[in-house]
């Protein structure tokens, strides 16, 4: 096995094999990196329902097996996460599952030094998006006349959103579903990146058969990982196949197509300066200064202290210089990850804010975030 192989990789264990998304290469993966002491901790996403995740740091093989399974409408990102683990363990070694905007934040904590990117494991999901939970219960009873409390699986083929009860199964088209209002994150639909080739090895369903993961290894690491893996007998692999290959290729294309068409549809154009000034101004009105924005947000590298401690409610302008600073601070690094509108109790669309600005700077400065260990351009000294 080499640096640039792609293969296709599958669980041993047929429990973890059933249990996984596609084979539970990705549970076996982390749960070898324990074993063979790779790493010291991994953090997987504990589900607790179909619609909420909680991610969970351990040393514990059993705790990671049961964290297996792909959960699409939970929209949660694990850089903050691996920032804790290395202000508790400077010196520790990590392994986690990251989804193109996972690694796109830990990157760029990497490069602010909240994260050493030598000490960390990462295993590449590919993702076509997450899905808002509270909205995709709603969706679940309307579009599909399901209970939310019925579903036992969930999974995505061909373009289509499946779920299943005890009784049924019901599949509808990830488009049609998004013509109603429902499906994926708004920033999912735009995002560009489903195939997270920064991470060490990118592991997916496209070009897999059934029960196996199409994975492709990228770094030294990766190339460790796996054979970690196959040493302790924990996985089995084969080669890709051709046709394999090419699903993955024309279905990623086609999603990057798809993503184009939503960027163009949501960022209409503010032409006249004074136009987007009010634009900015009217969004920003029902603020609350609460800064969940900031808490949450996988490229804020400030920690606790405010990134500025003046705020009047009285302001004639009601924009806080909180928020001003705020798009200035991560106009560089902004990955669009969408979790600062999650959170926002004011449902300010703040995500799509930091991304009009953020693809103004980020085109000027030919920046991609997270993208590589290039520095950002306010990294930069003069
Ligand atoms: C939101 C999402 C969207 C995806 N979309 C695609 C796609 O469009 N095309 C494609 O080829 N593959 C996609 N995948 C990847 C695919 O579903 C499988 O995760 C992958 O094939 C590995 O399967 P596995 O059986 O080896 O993983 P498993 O052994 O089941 O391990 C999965 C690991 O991912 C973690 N995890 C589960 N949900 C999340 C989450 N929301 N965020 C972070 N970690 C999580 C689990 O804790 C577990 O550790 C997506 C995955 C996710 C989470």
């Amino acid at each position: 096995m080499n640096i640039g192989d792609r293969i296709v990789a599958w669980s041993k264990d047929e429990e973890i094999k059933k249990e996984g998304a596609s084979g539970g290469l990705v549970t076996s993966l982390l749960t070898a990196a324990l074993k063979g002491e790779l790493v010291d901790e991994v953090i997987a996403l504990q589900k607790v329902s179909e619609f909420e995740g909680v991610p969970i740091r351990t040393s514990n093989v059993d705790e990671v097996i049961k964290c297996s399974g792909s959960l699409h409408a939970a929209p949660i990102n694990l850089t903050k996460f691996a920032v804790r683990f290395f202000e508790a363990h400077p010196d520790g070694t990590l392994a986690l599952p990251a989804k193109p905007c996972d690694a796109r934040g830990i990157i760029e904590q990497a490069k602010r030094k909240k994260i050493n990117l030598e000490k960390t494991y990462l295993i590449g999901l590919n993702c076509g998006g997450t899905m808002p939970p509270i909205t995709t219960m709603k969706m679940l009873e309307k579009m599909y006349e399901i209970n939310p409390d019925d579903v036992i699986e969930e999974e995505i083929e061909r373009g289509k959103l499946i779920f299943k009860t005890e009784k049924e199964e019901k599949a509808i088209s990830i488009d049609e579903l998004e013509e109603a209002g429902y499906g994926r994150r708004e920033n999912c639909r735009y995002c560009e990146t489903n195939i997270p080739v920064m991470t060490d090895v990118a592991c997916g369903n496209w070009g897999a058969g059934k029960n196996e993961t199409f994975v492709e290894i990228f770094t030294e690491k990766g190339l460790k990982l796996m054979n970690n893996a196959i040493e302790l007998g924990l996985i089995e692999t084969a080669p890709a196949t051709e046709k394999g290959i090419k699903i993955r290729e024309k279905t990623n294309s086609v999603m990057e197509k798809v993503a184009k068409k939503w960027h163009k549809k949501i960022f209409v154009p503010i032409e006249d300066r004074l136009e987007r000034f009010h634009y900015y101004m009217d969004v920003m009105e029902d603020c609350i200064d609460c800064e969940a924005c900031k808490y949450v947000c996988p490229v804020c590298a400030c920690d606790e202290s405010k990134c500025i401690d003046f705020y009047d409610p009285m302001d004639s302008h009601k924009i806080s210089i909180y928020h001003l600073v705020r798009l200035l601070h991560i106009s560089d690094s902004c990955i669009g990850c969408g979790q600062c509108t999650d959170v926002c109790p004011a449902e300010i669309p703040l995500t799509i804010l930091h991304r009009r600005m953020a693809d103004r700077i980020q085109a000027k400065y030919d920046y991609i975030p997270g993208m590589d260990m290039k520095i950002p351009p306010s990294f930069e000294v003069e």
